[in-house]
């Protein structure tokens, strides 16, 4: 038995043997094409509709959405998302598709939304049949959040919104879209609300969205322009110029350290593929067959012992970030929401880079085959994540502002100039 199952209670034991039952009973169609690493990743209708499908699917049985009310569309359990995420990952399922809608717009329409709009917004969301988007960063506004400018002005009884948004994951795919922005130009935070705004169907027609095309050769993100779209007061959540402190529930999901639990939990970043045991490509574990596998001097890498023995640092270092659940059972170390799961977002997504690095150095000259090169080691999987991995340090926030974080806010220290 599992450290995880000797603490369920007695429901929880009883749905985790039901998500045991029913994925071992499922049958996961073959994808007509390679999947992409992560969520943020996705491509091609085909990728999306596959899916889709299986978010569906998991819904329709109970598996998404678990502890959230009956009438918004959950399943009214409690604490059990994450026996469902444990066990979807256990039977290495793929991952759910509507990540920043699970992870962020999920939990803060359910704080912030007014009756009515979550009943309308979250069954759709949880189902997957509509997918969303996250419109904060702009050029101007990044770490610097506040800064946003995209701007609704109020006419007759419509919101009139104008401006432009940047690397919008998934944005190419949504039909709803999280939107902070700004409704006063002279208050810089209190100047700031928040809403959820149509960007796909009729009501979205003004909006334009422009993928915009990564080193890896993927289209991940995008930009997003706003010309004239209305939108009625029923979108915004809580008060106007209440968007900061409506900010701040989704980007403490986001960091992995909201009280919803989501099957993105842990920081979207991790894109919800599935690999906090390091076991798929981009995971320490995974390097053992890459090194096995990767020809050294008429042996393998793995015969190396300077490999081998920086494997085994790659290996402690996953295992030690692991750790970050224990450590919130430590009663010291949850002063702070953020501390916990700041500092596992921080560590991971460093290791994921050395990782990546590491992978490169035991390829080889053989690194420089890419996907889609029959000849390329893991089918090239490993150098596309290696790419993709610098971008989980600056998402959902830069290292550097996470470390401004835990000085400032968790551990006291002087602010920063
Ligand atoms: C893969 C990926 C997916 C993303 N998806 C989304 C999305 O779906 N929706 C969305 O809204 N945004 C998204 N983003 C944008 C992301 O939130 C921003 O890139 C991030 O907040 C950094 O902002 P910026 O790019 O404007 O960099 P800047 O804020 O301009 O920062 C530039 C550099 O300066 C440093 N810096 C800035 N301020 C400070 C400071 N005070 N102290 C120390 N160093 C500082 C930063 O650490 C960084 O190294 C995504 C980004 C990536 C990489």
């Amino acid at each position: 038995m599992s450290e995880d199952q000797k603490k369920d209670t007695p429901e929880q034991a009883d749905f985790r043997a039901y998500c045991r039952d029913w994925l071992s009973k499922h049958e996961t169609k073959t994808p007509s094409s390679r999947l992409p690493q992560s969520a943020i990743e996705i491509m091609h209708t085909d990728q999306m509709e596959y899916l889709r499908e299986w978010q569906y699917e998991a819904y329709q049985a109970g598996l998404v959405g678990c502890d959230y009310p009956v009438e918004e569309g959950g399943a009214g359990r409690k604490d059990c998302q994450l026996i469902a995420n444990q066990e979807m990952q256990a039977a290495n399922k793929p991952f759910l598709p509507n990540i920043l809608g699970l992870g962020m717009a999920a939990p803060t329409i359910h704080f912030h939304g007014k009756q009515g709009v979550k009943e309308n917004l979250l069954p759709r969301l949880f189902s997957c049949e509509d997918v969303w988007c996250q419109g904060f960063s702009e050029p101007g506004a990044g770490s610097d959040l506040a800064n946003v400018q995209t701007f609704a002005e109020k006419k007759g009884d419509k919101w009139v919104i104008n401006g432009h948004k940047v690397w919008t994951s998934l944005a190419h795919f949504a039909d709803w879209m999280i939107l902070l922005l700004r409704t006063d130009k002279s208050e810089k935070y209190d100047g700031l609300s928040y809403f959820v705004v149509p960007i796909k169907s009729e009501l979205g027609k003004s909006v334009e969205v422009r993928p915009l095309i990564k080193i890896t050769g993927e289209t991940g993100f995008n930009e997003v322009f706003f010309e004239n779209l209305e939108v009625t007061e029923d979108y915004l959540l809580e008060d106007l110029g209440k968007g900061w402190q409506v900010a701040q529930t989704t980007l403490l999901h986001e960091r992995g350290a909201g009280p919803m639990v989501t099957p993105s939990s842990g920081g979207a970043t991790s894109g919800g593929s599935g690999n906090q045991e390091g076991l798929s490509v981009g995971g320490a574990y995974s390097l053992i067959n890459l090194a096995k596998a990767s020809p050294r001097n008429g042996r393998t890498a793995a015969d190396d012992p300077v490999m081998r023995d920086k494997i085994m640092e790659m290996i402690i270092r996953q295992e030690g970030s692991k750790q970050g659940a224990r450590r919130a059972r430590v009663e010291g170390l949850c002063d702070h929401p953020m501390r916990i799961p700041l500092q596992s977002k921080l560590v991971m997504s460093e290791i994921r880079q050395d990782c990546g690095a590491l992978a490169m150095e035991i390829e080889g000259a053989a690194s420089t085959l890419y996907i889609n090169d029959e000849n390329a080691p893991v089918g090239g999987e490993w150098p596309l994540a290696y790419m993709n991995s610098y971008g989980v340090t600056i998402a959902a926030g830069t290292s550097e502002i996470q470390r401004n974080i835990l000085g400032e806010r968790v551990l006291g220290m002087a602010k920063s100039k």
